[in-house]
């Protein structure tokens, strides 16, 4: 196997999709070596089969907005890859969803699942509906125009969906509720992400910042760094930015910065409980503005439009928010004020530019994929409470994601340790993500 060739045909193939481009590109270039000491893999095309999507569902979602006019947007569901269980990722509303930017999502989706050591395929679905402004019975109208079309392509065993960018709780509660309507069905392990009282798992909304934590802590600890008493700017301020302050200010930390579209909000003796609170207020607000919680905490945090959180000195960076948010020139604006680790929380949040700046200039990184995998791992768990028709306790469920995201972090430890005793978490993530979905398909036969 070649990446350039590979990487050639599927330009020529796809032009334009350049996030799917991108990412396909990240992960060749760390598997090239090891995949060619496979020829088993070589004869079974295993790369060409493994980079192109199972199959993509495209529809029409028609709904009607308060005013009484009618609008139309695109849905998707693409099922990428099923080599090692069902169909697991979640659904994007943002007006930036196009079918490159949900290929790119289901691709980084196998090699994240295959991670977290639990039975799941890759996937990962949306619209270009643009919850910015909408009012709360807008969002139910358009969640139940989706699911009109996406429910038969989903099921408990065959594809789960859950939350992603501008999906959470509330749309997932939307969703599920049309799902019953017209498949009369009434599993509640066709989706997660759910309401603790109707089949919710506890701790689900914390996971993917939960976990980030987990790992960061596991990765500095192996660098023999710690936690407490860093200085940590994040990017954005939803689900996962929550997830992660939270955890943040429980290890000991000190969170500096958040981020929005508008600018950054500089928090200079850290953000506090209730702060982190509010940062649900503004989820819900639908306002999409950082802004707000300078003008709710006007003694505490301080507005700067059009600035990034990465703009801010800190010791560690957690971008958060939306893939390629960081550049290598905030790459090199973080290092000029003492950043030396940053843990990419978002899919693919770091520019390839930026991650080759952090590799060679001793700063600390991980990928998107191994960092944020606790979240489809609570998922994986949300199911497996489902099939049993049971509910742990949020004890059971934090020892269980704890214990997924340190052998996530040793799995990149074992194929991304350098000769030199570094350890390349890139590479590492990549190597292990990968060589359990090729050993997959290969054991399944060319299908
Ligand atoms: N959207 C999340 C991710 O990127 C979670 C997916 C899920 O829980 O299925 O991994």
């Amino acid at each position: 196997m070649k990446t350039n060739d590979i990487m050639a045909r599927l330009r020529a193939k796809y032009p334009g999709e350049s996030e799917y481009l991108q990412a396909v590109q990240e992960v060749l270039e760390s598997i090239e070596e090891v995949y060619n000491q496979h020829p088993e893999f070589e004869k079974a095309k295993i790369v060409e089969r493994m980079v192109e999507p199972d199959r993509i569902f495209s529809f029409r979602v028609t709904w009607v907005d308060d005013k009484g006019e009618v609008q139309t947007n695109t849905g998707y569901r693409v099922q990428f890859n099923s080599a090692i269980g069902p169909y697991k990722g979640g659904l994007r509303f943002h007006r930036a969803v196009t079918p490159s930017m949900l290929k790119f999502l289901g691709f980084e989706q196998t090699f994240k699942n295959a991670l977290t050591t639990l039975p799941m395929g890759g996937a990962k679905g949306g619209s270009d509906f643009d919850p910015k402004g909408k009012t709360d019975e807008e969002i139910m109208r358009f969640c139940q125009a989706f699911m009109w079309e996406l429910w038969q392509c989903i099921g408990p065993d065959q594809d789960v969906p859950a939350g992603d960018v501008g999906v959470g709780g509330r749309e997932i509660g939307y969703l599920y509720g049309m799902y019953k309507k017209l498949a009369r069905q009434y599993n509640t392990g066709v989706l997660t992400g759910k309401g603790a009282t109707w089949g919710g798992s506890i701790l689900r909304p914390e996971a993917t910042g939960f976990g980030a934590l987990y790992f960061t802590q596991d990765l500095l600890h192996h660098a023999g760094k710690d936690i407490k008493g860093c200085k940590v700017a994040l990017s954005g301020f939803g689900n996962v930015a929550w997830g992660a302050s939270t955890k943040a200010l429980e290890l000991g930390a000190k969170v500096v910065a958040i981020s929005g579209p508008d600018g950054v909000c500089e928090i200079p003796d850290g953000i506090t409980p209730e702060m982190i609170d509010y940062m649900l207020v503004m989820r819900a607000s639908n306002r999409d503005r950082v802004e707000d919680m300078a003008t709710r905490f006007p003694d505490k945090a301080r507005f700067t439009p059009g600035k990034k959180a990465w703009s801010v000195p800190c010791d560690i960076a957690l971008p958060c928010a939306f893939q390629n948010e960081l550049s290598e020139d905030d790459a090199k604006e973080l290092k000029a004020n003492g950043c030396w680790c940053c843990c990419e929380v978002s899919n693919m949040g770091c520019q390839p530019g930026a991650i080759h700046f952090f590799q060679h200039n001793g700063i600390l990184f991980a990928p998107g994929k191994a960092v944020n995998a606790g979240g489809v791992a609570t998922s994986g768990l949300e199911m497996t409470q489902n099939a049993e028709h049971i509910s742990w306790s949020g004890k059971e469920v934090d020892e269980k994601l704890h214990f997924i995201m340190k052998s996530i972090h040793e799995q990149c430890v074992k194929f991304g340790t350098q000769p030199d005793g570094s350890v390349d978490y890139v590479k590492g993530a990549n190597i292990a993500g990968f060589m359990k979905v090729a050993q997959a398909m290969l054991e399944q036969g060319t299908v």
